[in-house]
């Protein structure tokens, strides 16, 4: 059997991961003289989280996300379905009848604890066995049969389906640790910045993954200053300069908040549904469930009909007017440029006022490189203390990627090499061994072969790893002391002192 990675993901291979170690190092080095620190998340989460915070009525939730099983839930699974077989009424033994039972119990409420399985689907028959248990206690002869049977069909309903999943953003997560670890009795704003896979089963396509990476940044405090959002997104910019990304086009828009976002979405669905037989199937279903997303909806015969809709910022409240208006101004200060589109949503359902995308070029149809935006209720949402207000974007790293390679065109990457040191003669590995030692010490990259070559045979093999130099080391090179080194893009050659040769490959700064 062949195996191949699954469809919709990508094995990242040298020389290309250079690339994406250089971009990620320099996410960490802007996004840290901004203040942030770097949060490492877990892959995968209670689904439940995903469910209270992305919303049920999102594509990511409803039709993408990934299921995960507890492996041990399987096996008890399995213990619980052949319990329910068996003539436990008759048992002999009752007291480990009771404890088998019991047993199934708390494995719910610790699965419950941990948000492994659903607490929302158990809740109510963990509180029947409790009453049940109570008078169990007390039962024998025929109530014990009443007993099993009613302990039976409430084990029956215990939900064990897996309800782990991989994440398919880090936003949730964030807030989760957040609330978790009392995050908000820290001094001043809570600044992180993560990096790392997330997972949706999308249709695959150019830039468009199962299994993609993100770098974001959330900040969470007290204030919803606009200058808050306008440094949040001076930073996302700072890091495209710095990775020398070119061709970025920033949009922003504000969606409102819970007061005036409620009355827009209902103007904007009753004009939807008068256009309802215009739209295709995916924004007909949208207009009940999620009208926003009909504004993004790339389908280009209903680009003129969405035209023509209410726009939000004709129904934004005194406080979300304002809040944009600062925005604009707090950009206008940071020299940051921009351009407004009041169809950028977001498809998650915990955004509100402003909202921000990245595009990039060489990326075709997927040309977002960017999203993000406010989400003042999520902490809240998700049991955290109230009033507690956030900010943050995800940057898609494959697609920060696929543009960087477009724009090098056909450069090539850096060999992973500098120096190939060749060497001939038993006497000559010792020596060389000593020699990579010492070059590595000093960051020189090396290649060592292991077994002996040819020096013919050596240095082709040095040109074809791209590597800079070739060092020879023969049984001339023992006697004399002197290394000779050659550079393959000219053919030049000296012959050096160990002392001179390792300061000549010295990494250069300039
Ligand atoms: P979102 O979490 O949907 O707001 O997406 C933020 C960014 O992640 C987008 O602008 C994309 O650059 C990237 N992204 C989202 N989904 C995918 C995917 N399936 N494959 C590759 N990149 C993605």
């Amino acid at each position: 059997m062949k195996f191949q990675a699954i469809k919709g993901v990508r094995d990242i291979l040298p020389p290309d991961s250079a690339l994406w170690n250089r971009v990620e190092q320099a996410a960490r080095e802007v996004f840290s003289t901004y203040g942030y620190g770097e949060i490492r998340l877990p892959i995968f989460e209670s689904a439940e989280l995903f469910a209270r915070s992305v919303g049920i009525e999102t594509d990511i939730v409803n039709k993408e996300i990934y299921l995960a099983v507890e492996p041990s839930l399987a096996t008890h699974e399995k213990d619980r379905n052949q319990l329910l077989m068996e003539n436990t009424e008759d048992a002999p033994n009752k007291d480990a009848a009771r404890a088998r039972i019991d047993f199934h119990i708390e494995l719910t409420k610790a699965g419950v604890r941990s948000g492994a399985i659903s607490q929302q689907d158990n809740e109510l028959i963990l509180q029947e066995f409790a009453n049940l248990q109570k008078n169990g206690q007390l039962l024998a002869g025929a109530d014990w049969v009443a007993y099993v049977r009613r302990a039976k069909d409430l084990l029956s309903k215990l939900c064990y389906l897996p309800q782990l999943s991989l994440r398919p953003e880090a936003t949730a997560s964030v807030v989760r640790a957040y609330i978790e670890h009392g995050m908000h009795t820290r001094p001043g704003n809570v600044k992180l910045y993560y990096m790392g896979p997330m997972f949706r089963g999308e249709r695959p396509q150019k830039g468009r993954y199962r299994q993609f990476y993100q770098i974001g940044v959330e900040l969470l405090g007290a204030s919803d200053h606009p200058a808050i959002d306008a440094e949040v997104i001076e930073m996302l910019l700072a890091f495209f300069e710095r990775i020398g990304l070119k061709g970025t086009a920033l949009s922003i828009n504000s969606i409102g908040d819970k007061q005036c976002r409620p009355k827009y979405v209902e103007t904007l669905r009753a004009a939807l549904r008068e256009v309802k037989d215009k739209l295709g199937a995916d924004s007909q279903r949208r207009i009940e469930t999620n009208p926003l997303r009909v504004l993004d909806s790339k389908a280009p015969d209903e680009r003129p009909i969405i035209e023509k809709l209410p726009r939000i910022a004709e129904h934004l409240c005194d406080g979300c007017r304002n809040h944009y208006a600062e925005l604009k101004r707090q950009l206008a200060l940071r020299g940051v440029s921009y351009t407004e589109n009041w169809r950028l949503v977001r498809g998650l359902d915990y955004y509100m006022r402003t909202t921000f995308e990245v595009t990039a070029t060489g990326l075709g149809s997927q040309d977002a490189v960017c999203g993000g935006g406010r989400y003042d209720g999520l902490v809240e949402q998700l049991g955290g203390p109230a009033g507690t207000k956030g900010i943050g974007f995800a940057i898609g790293t494959d697609r920060v990627i696929l543009s960087l390679e477009h724009q090098a065109g056909d450069a090539k990457p850096p060999a992973a090499i500098e120096v190939y040191l060749a060497w001939m003669g038993a006497a000559a590995y010792p020596a060389a061994v000593a020699l990579a030692q010492k070059m590595r010490r000093q960051g020189t990259a090396v290649e060592l072969p292991a077994v002996e070559m040819r020096f013919g045979k050596s240095l082709n093999l040095a040109d074809r790893l791209g590597a800079k130099y070739a060092v020879i080391l023969g049984d001339d090179e023992l006697a004399s002391k002197q290394f000779t080194v050659k550079r393959l893009a000219d053919g030049d050659q000296k012959k050096l002192s160990e002392s001179d040769l390792l300061s000549y490959l010295l990494p250069r700064t300039q």
